[in-house]
């Protein structure tokens, strides 16, 4: 599916870079691939057109995504909050990818929301909220960096793109559709793929960059979660997983340790939605995943302070570790009736 960007508003946002301008990027909260990977993309070809570019995130970003080139030049708002405002304060356009509402951004949301710049969100997160001059919203795509290319294309600069930020939307699509099996993969994403490795993507190297640089403490922690920490209940297909602090501690984690983890969980057979709930400081974080129709972007709206897609979605809670699972797993009965 290739997205179809209104005509008027690609125009007028076109018009807007015809002239060079201070342009922040910016993303969610703990950015992911897709997060960053759209932002460098997008950035580079802004860069090659003229423009000054600076990423702000709103926290940092996982390690394993450290070796994309330009990420060492984002800016991280909890470490570097006046370099994020002076940046926010001078932009003139704000381009806000893979979020669909301003909290999205935690504590820079006012920074974001009172700047002066024109904004524009392209995203594909269900219901954007409207805070942007221009929202390029299509949830029906499976990633905000394949938004990026067709955006580019749409602008007639897909030969802008060079091998970093190929390389940096390919590995934006591939972790989005958990490496191209999710159903929001269509043949056009593997034309946009086919492309990226045209304009001279490493399909291995990102493959390998991504999944093959674990530490020997991250498997032994994922170990330790599917062995002691899984609960299945099977009338309900559904797995919960949880990741306790004393464990955090036991095995380092660092950030971006749990990703991919609650994945494991629809592995297993007749599995539709399965959960992580990690324990964080004054707060434990969900991560929701489901196959099918069941929508667990509307479970983390009702019951979680969440949100996302339908079979990605997360949110959060004030109780307990152990008061949160109990509460969902109350819940089950209900919210597994489709
Ligand atoms: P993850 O489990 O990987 O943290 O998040 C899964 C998906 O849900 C991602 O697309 C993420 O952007 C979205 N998501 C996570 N937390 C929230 C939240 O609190 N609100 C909303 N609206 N989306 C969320
Ligand atoms: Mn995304």
């Amino acid at each position: 599916m290739i997205p179809n960007f209104d005509q008027l508003a690609l125009n007028e946002f076109s018009k807007i870079l015809e002239k060079p301008l201070k342009i922040v990027i910016t993303t969610h909260f703990k950015p992911d691939g897709d997060a960053l990977g759209s932002s460098i993309g997008l950035a580079c070809y802004l860069k090659k057109n003229g423009h000054n570019i600076t990423i702000v995130t709103p926290s940092e970003f996982p390690d394993f995504l450290s070796w994309m080139n330009g990420s060492s030049t984002v800016i991280d708002f909890l470490k570097n909050p006046t370099e994020a405002k002076l940046a926010f304060k001078e932009a003139e356009l704000i381009c806000c990818l893979d979020f669909n509402d301003s909290k999205r951004v935690e504590g820079m949301e006012s920074l974001l929301l009172k700047s002066s710049g024109k904004k524009m969100l392209l995203d594909h997160h269900l219901d954007p909220k409207e805070f942007c001059d221009f929202t390029f919203s299509f949830p029906q795509i499976g990633s905000t960096a394949e938004l990026v290319y067709h955006l580019i294309a749409a602008l007639n600069g897909e030969h802008l793109l060079d091998r970093d930020a190929s390389e940096a939307l390919y590995a934006g699509i591939m972790t989005d559709t958990g490496s191209f099996r999710f159903s929001s993969v269509s043949s056009d994403t593997h034309r946009v793929i086919s492309s990226l490795i045209d304009l001279g993507a490493r399909n291995y190297f990102v493959h390998e960059k991504i999944y093959d640089t674990n530490s020997e403490s991250r498997l032994r922690f994922l170990g330790n979660c599917l062995l002691n920490n899984m609960q299945v209940f099977k009338e309900f297909n559904t797995v919960v997983f949880t990741a306790k602090k004393e464990d955090m501690i036991r095995f380092e984690h660092e950030s971006g340790d749990l990703e991919g983890v609650v994945n494991y969980g629809l592995g297993i057979r007749n599995i539709t939605m399965a959960v992580l709930f990690s324990e964080r400081d004054h707060l434990v974080k969900i991560s929701f995943r489901s196959k099918g129709d069941l929508s667990v972007k509307n479970i983390a709206e009702k019951y979680f302070e969440g949100g996302g897609h339908k079979n990605a979605a997360g949110g959060r809670s004030s109780l307990s570790l152990d008061e949160t699972v109990a509460k969902f797993v109350t819940l089950l009965p209900i919210i597994t009736k489709i």
